[in-house]
């Protein structure tokens, strides 16, 4: 089958939306998902499983074990690396019409009643960036880029690195400020 990538990822809900409250369908998914390489660069399609449950006037969607690699660059060689993101689990109402007390429409997920559909992409797309690893770097032991010449430190070593280290010498200036 052909994969298409795409920026939505529409879940029909036709049957649970016409059965009793309380319903509830689970399935495993897997989305070929395209983002905003500025925000989010996937090199994976993003797995997981999916509760949907019918209560009154909105259909709850419970993602959990939800993975993808990313790809990052990486905070001191800058060398684009791969990340997997994890979303143990999340969850997120979808109304059947907005709230009228409600104005921040970008946490308000509607469900389409035309089709009886609803959308799970921007979901994802909020969840992902949540679970972001906090730090980007391609290894522990990455060794960075030289502040001076621009030496991937990883690959060569460059002759500026007792330079570095008088820099970064506490109190190398204190005699001269005390005089
Ligand atoms: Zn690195
Ligand atoms: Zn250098």
């Amino acid at each position: 089958m052909k994969k298409d990538i795409k920026k939505s990822f529409i879940i029909q809900i036709g049957g649970l939306w016409s059965g009793p409250g309380g319903k509830v369908e689970s399935q495993h998914f897997e989305a070929d998902l395209e983002f905003d390489p500025q925000e989010i660069e996937v090199a994976s399609a993003v797995k997981g499983e999916m509760l949907l449950a019918k209560v009154k006037h909105e259909i709850r969607a419970a993602l959990t074990n939800v993975e993808v690699t990313i790809k990052r660059g990486c905070v001191r060689c800058l060398k684009s690396f791969k990340q997997k993101v994890k979303i143990p689990v999340a969850e997120r109402s979808f109304l059947d019409r907005a709230p009228k007390d409600k104005t921040d429409l970008d946490d308000i997920f509607l469900i389409n009643l035309k089709d009886l559909s609803i959308d799970l992409y921007d979901m994802i797309r909020q969840e992902i960036i949540l679970h972001f690893p906090l730090i980007s770097v391609c290894s522990k032991s990455c060794k960075g880029l030289c502040p001076h010449c621009g030496a991937d430190r990883n690959r060569k070593t460059c002759k500026c690195k007792e330079v570095d280290e008088g820099a970064q010498k506490p109190f190398k200036n204190l005699k001269k400020l005390i005089k």
